[in-house]
């Protein structure tokens, strides 16, 4: 099986495949009843193979050990396997999409993420809150305005930053994430590199007017992760990022470009840090044709998405017990093909 993260690349050398992530495999259990299928531990949704390993060639923090050799003692370096808690998923979300498009994700992929995964809103929901998810209800406005947006991705910059973990990602709330997928796909880079992941929306770098000084304005291109796919970012990257993405900040970037903001992420690494995303295939939003996503590539997929297109439902093909009157965005149906042994899975 070709190693699902060797197909993201670097956006400034295509034909460059990044040997360090070649590395990485989603490791694939038969599965009595259907063939192959991920098999994914309670808590960390990792394959259940991967738990018994005590050593990473990929890993990130390191662990000290003292060992004796030869009479003097010395210091073992033991990288530290990424886990999901050291992923903070923020999930973008709408008062009037709480009981319908939020629901559907506790149910599905939540269900195995809940300690890490934190809900960005604008209307308090005491249904969510007494379930004890993290719910962080920001003062941001409810519409779909690009300030608005922005406001909201600032407070996720914000919220990540205060924490203590060592990816941040965002999805919006017409994603599904396989957290088993994703923690493979990010325990492939330099845990202590400057990484910006996810998939572009366009086929060219976007063009911008960024404002200067005295009403002047410059042309800027760079390449962005569209927000409908989700996309990562590294501490170490983020940390750098602070000049333009911290507190009011992120808003003021995001103006001044008069772009939306998941580009506004993309201007800030490319053109402020001059560092180049890595785009990466296994990240899916809903502005692509999703028939394409083959049903066996699923375990690999990072994320998916699901919407109307052309007054017809985009999502992906899959078999399984669900109808699509049932499951029209497929993501029950995934869920279940993924982890088999849910209460709910027929
Ligand atoms: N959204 C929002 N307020 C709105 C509409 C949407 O905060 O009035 C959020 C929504 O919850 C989602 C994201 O913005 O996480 C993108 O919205 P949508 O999928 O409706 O539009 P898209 O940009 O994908 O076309
Ligand atoms: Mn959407």
């Amino acid at each position: 099986m070709r190693s699902a993260a060797s197909a993201c690349m670097i956006s400034n050398t295509p034909n460059l495949w990044l040997h360090w992530l070649s590395s990485v495999k989603v490791r694939v259990l038969p599965h009595p009843s259907s063939g192959a299928r991920l098999s994914a531990a309670r808590d960390d949704a990792r394959p259940a193979a991967h738990n018994s390993s005590s050593s990473s060639s990929s890993g990130g923090g390191e662990s000290q050990h003292r060992h004796q050799s030869g009479g003097n003692p010395h210091i073992q370096v033991t990288p530290k396997r990424l886990q999901l808690r050291d992923v903070f998923i923020a999930v973008k979300t709408t008062g009037r999409f709480h009981k319908t498009r939020l629901a559907l994700l506790l149910e599905t992929w939540i269900s195995r993420t809940k300690a890490h995964t934190f809900i960005f809103t604008d209307t308090e929901d005491e249904d969510l809150r007494s379930q004890g998810y993290n719910m962080v209800v920001t003062g941001c406005h409810s519409d779909h305005s690009q300030q608005a947006l922005s406001c909201k991705m600032s407070a996720e910059y914000d919220g990540f930053m205060a924490s203590d973990k060592r990816w941040f990602c965002h999805v919006d709330d017409d994603n599904y994430v396989n957290p088993a997928a994703l923690l493979s796909l990010l325990s492939a880079f330099p845990q202590e590199g400057d990484v910006y992941v996810g998939k572009p929306s366009l086929d060219k770098p976007i063009t911008a007017q960024e404002l200067l000084e005295g009403n002047q304005t410059r042309e800027v291109r760079f390449w962005f992760a569209t927000g409908g796919a989700g996309f990562c970012l590294s501490r170490r990257l983020a940390e750098k990022m602070i000049p333009w993405a911290s507190g009011s900040r992120f808003e003021q970037t995001s103006s001044k470009i008069r772009l939306p903001d998941d580009c506004t992420v993309g201007f800030i690494v490319e053109k402020r840090l001059g560092i180049s995303m890595v785009h990466c295939p296994l990240f899916h939003s809903h502005l692509e044709n999703l028939l394409l996503v083959r049903q066996r590539s699923i375990p690999q997929q990072v994320t998916l998405s699901y919407g109307i297109f052309e007054n017809k439902m985009n999502s992906i093909e899959v078999k399984g017990r669900f109808s699509r009157e049932e499951d029209p965005s497929r993501f029950k149906t995934v869920h279940c093909l993924l982890y088999p042994l849910t209460s709910w899975c027929p």
